[in-house]
């Protein structure tokens, strides 16, 4: 019997785009994967790594199966409209990025919305390009799906069969509500890294000594600090109000234990951090 071939594209072969490349690869036998990409040497790079088949072209894009988008959040809009223009009417398109309201709102009246899923998956690294894509990044993680209604539900079984099989959890939400948590848990996390990062290396100016002295608790707490610009200002750009508002929780935070220091109330500055052990509780 004749084995069908399933073409996926995959438009932006960094971290994202290349680890769910490397996933259908590895999952499913009869997919090709094809990549598109700006950046001439991540498409070079993403084949020398076997992380896709071969470089795609527009075409691929009519052809397709699949088409992920994997680009910074203020190039995707954009693209999934092109894309959304080209496919044909059995694909299925998801894109993955961080913030969702924008992305939402540019489709939502394409005459091919249907064919589209809202997706963000809750995994990656500070790394970024093909070489920072990783088979298994998906497993046991959550994806996000925003304004499942809007996509047509014989897309939505079949993506969602393609996510449980990469080992996704799924979690539906509005656009809104999504922009609005992510903010405190992926966005505020980002910048409060960055700028620890910036107050130490400000302070230190020779950076042996950071070196020298760091220990695994500045380590982990910085480590966000090494991801990428391009990528993070077009997330901060778009979800700026709910991270305005949680970037002024968290400076009220940081003035207050200031303060207590300031005043020597010891036993306040305990029962703060006492109080924020709770936290174990909440992530085990
Ligand atoms: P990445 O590693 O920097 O990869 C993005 C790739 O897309 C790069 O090769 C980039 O080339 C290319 N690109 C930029 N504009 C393009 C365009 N118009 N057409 C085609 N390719 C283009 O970024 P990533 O971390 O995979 O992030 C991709 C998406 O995933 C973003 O929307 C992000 O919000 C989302 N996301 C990221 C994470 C994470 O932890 N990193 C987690 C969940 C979701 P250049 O490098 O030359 O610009």
């Amino acid at each position: 019997m004749e084995i069908r071939v399933e073409k996926i594209v995959v438009i932006g072969l960094g971290l994202i785009g290349g680890s769910f490349a490397l996933d259908i690869k590895d999952k499913r036998s009869n997919a090709i994967v094809v990549g598109i990409d700006t950046n001439s040497e991540h498409v070079l790079k993403a084949k020398e790594l076997g992380v896709i088949d071969k470089e795609g072209t527009q075409e691929d894009i009519q052809e397709a199966d699949w088409v992920i988008v994997a680009v910074p959040v203020d190039k995707s809009m954009n693209v999934l409209v092109d894309v959304l223009n080209k496919i044909n009417s059995t694909a299925i398109v998801f894109d993955v990025g961080s913030t969702k309201s924008q992305i939402c709102e540019a489709v939502k009246n394409h005459q091919n919305r249907r064919n589209f899923i809202a997706a963000h998956p809750i995994a990656g690294t500070e790394f970024s390009g093909p070489q920072a894509a990783l088979k298994g990044l998906f497993m046991e993680r959550t994806n996000i799906i925003c304004e499942v209604e809007k996509t047509a539900f014989v897309f939505q079984e079949k993506a969602l069969e393609l996510f449980k099989q990469i080992g996704m959890r799924i979690r539906y939400m509005d656009p809104i509500s999504h922009d609005k948590h992510i903010a405190y848990m992926s966005h505020l996390s980002h910048i409060s890294s960055f700028m620890l990062g910036k107050t130490v290396i400000e302070e230190e100016k020779n950076e042996r000594d950071i070196f020298d002295m760091a220990g695994s608790g500045f380590e982990s707490t910085v480590r966000l600090a090494k991801s990428s610009p391009a990528m993070w200002t077009p997330i901060f750009k778009q979800n700026k109000d709910h991270v305005i508002k949680s970037l002024s929780e968290y400076i009220a935070n940081l003035n207050s234990f200031k303060e207590l220091l300031e005043q020597e109330k010891y036993e306040e500055v305990f029962a703060t951090l006492e109080e924020t052990n709770r936290i174990k509780q909440i992530l085990k």
